[in-house]
């Protein structure tokens, strides 16, 4: 039976306890905390394979997009079945790839704000409080629903030095100027609990490539700036074919301070921002056996390269 189960929303503790279930059915899979948030929501990440290309797939940067953290959960299952089965992923060898690369997934990078927005922190509570008091001044973004930050208001997408003043610059004006359901870029780059161990993590790998799922649009973002990364236009290139998603320009106001700019800019490596799926965030669960679909040969070729 699946572990990984795709048909209810993902929380922190579900995310957790299929973490550990898969490393209990797989002992080849390794898992490390990274660190525990600012209310103490621990994220893991989960590690297949030994092969020297190292690569790193995040998901649910966003609380809303919660979505993503179970396409990386549902990748790391089918990988790991097909090693035991001697048995292909996307048409490539489980084993041969297991050997080729090294594949570091974080499922989950803001726990803190998945959980409210899929009701696991309940109305009431301290931490619901503080949410709700923060969302007051921006009532036109629907409560929950409508949370994209940690629970200390800072999105935590726009944290990375990389353009993080002109962020800043642009999110102030958009009147983003205090802690709040999103767009928020904090009081410093890195100065929240997530981002600053996700940026060390990355930085301690050094890996060939990164892929960061964010929902929606079915687009393909592989640029920061005038950068120019070896590989990176191919690649992408390659994603958009097996997906059927766009490769796309990232629009002007969002084109500054995510994961993906700063490890392009620091690294200038190949890294990849997928906006996955097509509605209204949080997309409907519904949606996921579609979009797994699409990014599969997305995570594969990632892992193989081109
Ligand atoms: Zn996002």
């Amino acid at each position: 039976m699946a572990i990984v189960n795709t048909s209810v929303p993902i929380t922190s503790e579900s995310c957790n306890r299929m973490i550990l279930q898969l490393l209990e059915s797989y002992p080849f899979l390794r898992s490390e905390l990274l660190t525990n948030t600012a209310f103490q929501r621990p994220i893991r990440t989960l590690v297949i394979g030994t092969g020297p290309r190292k690569v790193l797939y995040t998901a649910a940067h966003h609380a809303n997009e919660w979505l993503t953290a179970l396409i990386l959960l549902k990748f790391c299952e089918e990988f790991a079945q097909a090693i035991t089965e001697n048995g292909k992923i996307f048409g490539v060898d489980a084993k041969a790839l297991a050997r080729q690369a090294t594949v570091y997934l974080v499922p989950m990078v803001d726990p803190d704000g998945v959980d409210l927005v899929v009701g696991a922190i309940q109305p009431g509570s301290i931490q619901y409080d503080l949410a709700q008091r923060l969302s007051q001044d921006y009532p036109e973004i629907p409560f929950p629903n409508g949370w994209k930050a940690n629970l200390l208001g800072v999105d935590l997408n726009l944290q990375y030095p990389a353009g993080w003043l002109q962020a800043r610059e642009i999110k102030f004006s958009q009147g983003f100027t205090q802690p709040g359901p999103r767009d928020y870029v904090g009081r410093a780059p890195l100065n929240q609990l997530e981002t600053k161990a996700l940026a060390g993590y990355t930085e301690f790998l050094d890996p060939a490539l990164v892929l960061a799922f964010h929902s929606q649009g079915k687009e393909i973002y592989w640029q920061f700036g005038d950068f120019f990364v070896p590989g990176a236009k191919e690649l992408a290139e390659e994603f958009a074919r097996v997906s059927g998603y766009a490769v796309a320009d990232t629009p002007y106001a969002s084109g500054f301070a995510g994961y993906k700019d700063w490890f392009i800019q620091y690294f200038r490596k190949p890294g990849f921002t997928i906006e996955v799926g097509q509605g209204e965030n949080p997309l409907p669960i519904e949606q996921f056996p579609e979009i797994y679909r699409d990014n599969l040969g997305i995570l594969v070729t990632a892992a193989t390269g081109i």
